[in-house]
């Protein structure tokens, strides 16, 4: 039984009891043509901007303009290091250890970055399974990794697919997979939330499965960053990878992250693609003939970072970090049950939540499925005001993000979806 009720009051009520409240007002709320604040869920494609970023950025602009090289060393943040700021929140956000976690590049970049060290196919294991409706972006670059090492992308794909008439993926299906053919498959790479459903992967349970069949085990977790609690290095995943604008709110195309498990910190055997930035710090600057491999994450770096993206990363990661990542956990818990019982009170059949009812099996987003694919609705609540997701073939996405959405928003959401169904 739910613990929710209705009524306007209540949500405000909600709204008092909230501690993380008042953050909202360190966000910029996009507004409407008459100045009042849009009903914002999407900050699974796009998080808002943190008041502060402007701060961090042209503190970084002014250190340039002031100092310039000097900024590397003399700068107030000195470049040299600026990645090392993000790194305690970051792995805090994500669960791993500091040395686990590195800033750099974006998503689908580190992705193949660490395929090329993870996917490593030989004549008897060379597969890739990955889950059906991986995002595309995914979907294409394992498919890429294959042809590069000689194979054929339908024959060495695997998909691991949802039951026919259910959305969700199976784990008892995931297991008859690797039953079967868990000794051809190299690489299990799953997106750790998926993107469409919104369904949370047991992260643990896949791989120690993915382990104990010899597969090599990576996540996209560019859904989950921000949003649930990852685990990553109890998780025990080889590698998982994630971006930074959407639940972590820091900016279109902003870098992304990559988690490599500490057993790995220092192989020497994994294939690599290095630069100078992948070098022992120490001597970096000698501009030695010899490479040295720097440990841990760290260490699948390339190139000097582009700092005016890591100022909005700092941002944000600073306010998530003011605000606690459990205390954001917690609050989703409740925003998203509160606004499945408000979608479930409508009990209208136009509409049903594909998104796991289990809140351990999801992070803030509620996938809503629209009978005979009818994407009007997704327009019409548009043009009422709310900014939501339309994704093909007949899902609208809702993201409501504890940091900067409210319960008065939740319940004004569907108050307007109820008017236009
Ligand atoms: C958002 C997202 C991407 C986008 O990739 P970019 O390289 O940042 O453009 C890729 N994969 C997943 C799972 C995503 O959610």
């Amino acid at each position: 039984m739910s613990h929710y009720k209705s009524g306007l009051e209540y949500a405000k009520q909600l709204d008092q009891n909230d501690v993380l409240a008042s953050f909202r007002n360190q966000f910029h709320i996009p507004k409407d043509k008459n100045g009042n604040d849009l009903i914002y869920f999407c900050g699974n494609s796009l998080g808002l901007q943190p008041k502060s970023t402007k701060e961090y950025i042209n503190q970084e602009l002014e250190d340039w303009a002031n100092l310039g090289v000097e900024g590397h060393t003399e700068g107030k943040n000195p470049w040299l290091h600026y990645h090392e700021f993000l790194t305690e929140t970051m792995a805090n956000v994500v669960g791993s250890k500091e040395k686990e976690v590195i800033v750099m590049n974006s998503l689908t970049a580190n992705l193949h970055l660490m395929m090329v060290s993870f996917y490593k196919p030989t004549a008897k294991r060379y597969k890739i399974l990955i889950e059906a409706d991986a995002f595309p972006s995914d979907k294409y670059a394992v498919e890429s990794q294959l042809r590069h090492h000689g194979y054929n992308d339908k024959e060495g794909l695997v998909l691991w697919k949802a039951r026919k008439g259910e959305e969700l993926a199976n784990y008892n299906d995931l297991e008859a997979i690797l039953a079967e053919q868990g000794d051809e498959i190299a690489l299990i790479m799953i997106g750790g939330v998926n993107y469409y459903t919104g369904q949370f992967f047991d992260l643990k349970r896949i791989t120690d499965l993915g382990h104990k069949n010899g597969c090599v085990v990576g996540f996209d977790c560019a859904h989950g960053a921000g949003n649930v609690d990852l685990d990553l290095h109890n998780s025990g995943a080889d590698f998982a990878v994630w971006c930074s604008y959407k639940y972590l709110n820091s900016g279109p195309g902003s870098l992304s992250g990559a988690f490599v498990h500490e057993r790995h910190a220092n192989r020497k055997d994994l294939n690599r693609f290095t630069g100078w930035w992948s070098h022992n710090k120490k001597t970096r600057f000698k501009m030695r003939d010899e490479f040295d491999q720097l440990e841990g994450a760290e260490g699948w770096q390339l190139s000097n970072p582009p700092i005016l993206s890591m100022a909005a990363i700092r941002a944000s990661l600073d306010v998530v970090k003011e605000a606690g990542f459990k205390n954001m956990i917690a609050k989703s818990k409740e925003l998203t049950g509160y606004f499945e019982f408000l979608i479930n009170e409508l009990n209208h059949s136009d509409i049903k939540i594909i998104t796991p009812s289990n809140p351990d099996q999801r992070g803030c987003q509620l996938s809503i499925q629209v009978k005979n694919a009818d994407r009007t609705l997704h327009d019409k609540l548009t043009a009422a005001g709310t900014i939501t997701d339309w994704r093909e073939p007949d899902v609208i996405r809702c993201a409501p993000v504890p940091l900067y959405n409210s319960f008065t928003d939740v319940f004004e959401f569907v108050e307007r979806l109820k008017k236009l169904l």
